[in-house]
């Protein structure tokens, strides 16, 4: 084969193949560069301001978006949230298609579905989960107002809350207990959080998988999400 023709049949192979690759590539979203526990915390909380702040950029909400995540998914933080209408996390953190994996259950608790759920996102390569528990949760107050008051009897739950009543009690218990805040709805709400994140560190095997876990609490005043990690302890004062 002359060499003029065998260099043009290489050069065509290689525009088809660069063709095709760039095609496949614009198809599909690339999995992001892993990042550290700081960083997520760092890209929520910015995220965060964005929405407080009223400077949302919207991003990933598009038909392009949409078709880059037909095949895979790459969120970079999964949230247990509330159900609470007022607490919509793509919205709170300002998110698109395919940025965050959500999952929302009334209190934020860890039934067994919410587990299997951040197993199933753990498992195909999210690494970070935060619990995120709010101001004035409904379900938390139920509990917490069903408990006996000093004087008198508390107000029952109703009967088809009682799975989550189960879930919410030990920790809506303690917080009152300790009364370690003036506001013990707030307190039950962060000690609910941190037993929740506690409780999700041996379901998900955290070390095992080197997954991460973030609390946060979210103020419906303000709109601001406050972040904290560690040893599981409540933080020492609320934010107002
Ligand atoms: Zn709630």
């Amino acid at each position: 084969m002359p060499l003029q023709t065998y260099v043009r049949r290489i050069t065509v192979l290689c525009a088809v193949f660069c063709f095709l690759g760039s095609g496949v590539y614009a198809q599909q979203a690339a999995a992001p560069a892993e990042l550290t526990n700081e960083q997520v915390v760092k890209k929520l909380k910015d995220a965060n301001e964005r929405y407080w702040d009223g400077k949302m950029t919207h991003l990933h909400q598009d038909a392009d978006r949409r078709k880059e995540l037909i095949d895979d998914q790459h969120p970079f933080v999964a949230v247990l949230s509330c159900a609470d209408s007022r607490v919509p996390p793509e919205v709170i953190f300002d998110q698109g298609l395919g940025d965050i994996f959500v999952v929302r259950v009334a209190g934020n608790v860890a039934s067994k579905e919410a587990i299997a759920s951040l197993r199933y996102i753990v498992e195909h390569g999210t690494k970070h989960v935060l619990v995120l528990g709010h101001e004035s949760c409904g379900a938390v107050k139920t509990v917490l107002e069903s408990l006996p008051p000093t004087k008198g009897k508390g107000v029952a739950a109703p009967a088809y809350m009682q799975s989550l009543v189960n879930l919410l009690l030990t920790p809506v218990r303690k917080a009152r207990e300790e009364s370690r805040f003036e506001d013990t709805l707030d307190n039950a709400v962060r000690e609910n959080v941190v037993s929740v994140a506690r409780g999700l560190a041996v379901s998900l095997e955290a070390l095992r998988t080197k997954v991460t876990i973030i609390g946060g609490r979210y103020d419906l005043h303000s709109g601001k999400v406050q972040f904290w990690t560690g040893a599981w302890q409540p933080p020492p004062a609320a934010i107002h």
